[in-house]
């Protein structure tokens, strides 16, 4: 599809002519620029001020090798990776991915996504990202350890309190978290909030783990409430993963009432009739790092499925994808939405391919896009930062209670833009102009030469 504006048709050409062979990078440059049609618009002037050419390149990319060493003494190359991507609103901020499909457009992808994601949290934060293509699963804590050290040995040139603040994401959790840490401590001399998502002994912030999974389903309870009349009581959820963002979307689902039926991993999925029992799944999950087929074996009447793209057939009033980015395509959306889906909201970071957005916009079904509905997790980084600098902690009511108000006040503003911009409604476009508007406001008042 081609854009109605010929200026970002020339932006969008030449970020697909610098990033050859990065599709998930120009898939999220793609969405962004399309939402901005009705901004240079109605104020052409911002063309001349070169605000979108240069938030679409990162300020900076650095790609390093990791090398460590495994339990049987063997040596091992692994790719390290941190964009930053936007410091315009304050120090880059975003989490560390560590998985095997992890290469230069996912992490420009995950960075480019953050600086609107951040900037609808309404906090002090600019955007990056980081991680390594190196696989977590199946090794032992010694060599999470190791691999850990030598990531940070070279990461932690490039970071720091006042420059760029990584935290979790997929593979990544509190045991890295913390050996992280450790090793940027040892390196620096310094105990400071350089990394967010830390353990609660040394500066974590309470409520950081669940924030991501219930900041989801706060953002969810804003659509149905404001744009349906409706709430999460009595209805049906079904989540895709069983990581830290899908367990406490689904801990928050069933909070709110509403029953929880399907989870899944990238090997397949549960469909339990009854309404999941989340501790089995904890237990299985986050104690023993095991596999989610373990769950039908433990709990009667449960039925696993090989294949995790089948979760989308199972019926359901709302659908939370929550794993990873492109889960649920064209064809999984018009399946939920002959199944009668109401409302879906993005856990996961771009976890809808770009024609299933298009079909649950065309359908009126309620979509809340990734940057608005999963921005709680860096929004309570932001509040841990905010904790690490005056050295002080808040309960885990008072974060939750500040998490609900920023989730409440990023529905609002996406809301506000998208009937403003003449958009009624679709939050994809509403969020991306709201998060954009501020960031080029930033930009433009700090000159061009930064
Ligand atoms: P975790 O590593 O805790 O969990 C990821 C889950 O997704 C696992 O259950 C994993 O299964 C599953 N998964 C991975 N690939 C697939 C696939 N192709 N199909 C189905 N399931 C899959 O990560 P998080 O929960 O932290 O992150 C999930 C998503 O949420 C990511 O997109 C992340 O960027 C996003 N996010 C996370 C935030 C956070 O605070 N953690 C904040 C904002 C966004 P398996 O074990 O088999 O690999």
């Amino acid at each position: 599809m081609s854009f109605k504006s010929s200026y970002l048709q020339g932006v969008y050409n030449s970020v697909s002519a610098r990033n050859q062979g990065e599709p998930e990078f120009l898939q999220a440059v793609r969405e962004v620029l399309e939402s901005l049609e009705p901004v240079v618009e109605r104020d052409p002037h911002i063309i001349d001020t070169g605000v979108i050419d240069r938030m679409v390149e990162p300020e900076r990319f650095i790609q390093f090798r990791v090398s460590w060493v495994d339990d049987k003494g063997k040596v091992n190359v692994n790719r390290g990776f941190r964009a930053q991507f936007n410091s315009a609103l304050g120090p880059y901020k975003g989490g560390c991915r560590f998985h095997p499909t992890v290469n230069g457009s996912v992490i420009k992808f995950l960075g480019f996504e953050q600086i609107f994601k951040n900037s609808l949290t309404t906090l002090p934060m600019g955007g990056g990202k980081g991680g390594s293509d190196f696989d977590p699963k199946g090794k032992s804590d010694n060599e999470i350890m190791r691999f850990c050290q030598s990531f940070m040995t070279e990461l932690s040139k490039h970071i720091g309190p006042n420059t760029d603040v990584p935290a979790g994401d997929i593979g990544v959790g509190a045991r890295e978290i913390g050996y992280m840490f450790g090793q940027y401590k040892r390196l620096c001399n310094e105990f400071t909030g350089v990394l967010t998502g830390k353990g609660l002994t040394y500066g974590g912030s309470l409520a950081r783990k669940e924030a991501t999974g219930f900041g989801t389903c706060y953002f969810t309870r804003e659509m149905l409430t404001q744009m349906k009349n409706t709430s999460f009581e009595g209805k049906t959820v079904v989540i895709s993963g069983s990581g830290n963002v899908a367990i406490y979307a689904a801990q928050k689902a069933f909070e709110f009432k509403s029953k929880v039926v399907a989870l899944s991993d990238s090997q397949g999925y549960i469909y339990d009739k009854n309404g999941i029992d989340l501790d089995v799944v904890k237990q299985i999950k986050e104690v023993e790092r095991g596999r989610i087929s373990e769950y039908a074996k433990r709990v009667d009447g449960a039925v696993y499925t090989e294949g995790c793209r089948g979760i989308w057939s199972i019926p359901c009033d709302i659908a939370l994808p929550c794993a990873t980015q492109n889960e649920l395509d064209g064809n999984d959306a018009k399946t939920l939405i002959k199944n009668g889906v109401i409302a879906v909201a993005e856990g996961a970071n771009m976890p809808c391919t770009p024609d299933a957005v298009e079909e649950f916009l065309n359908a009126g079904v309620l979509f809340g896009p990734a940057k608005a509905a999963n921005a709680g997790g860096v929004a309570t980084s932001g509040l841990e930062m905010s904790q690490n600098s005056m050295r002080y902690s808040w309960s885990f009511e008072e974060v939750d209670q500040k998490l609900q108000g920023i989730m409440k006040g990023i529905f609002d503003s996406s809301y506000a833009a998208s009937k403003k911009y003449g958009m009624d409604g679709n939050l994809v476009v509403g969020a991306n102009i709201a998060g954009f508007n501020k960031v080029a406001e930033a930009m433009i008042a700090q000159g061009v030469a930064y």
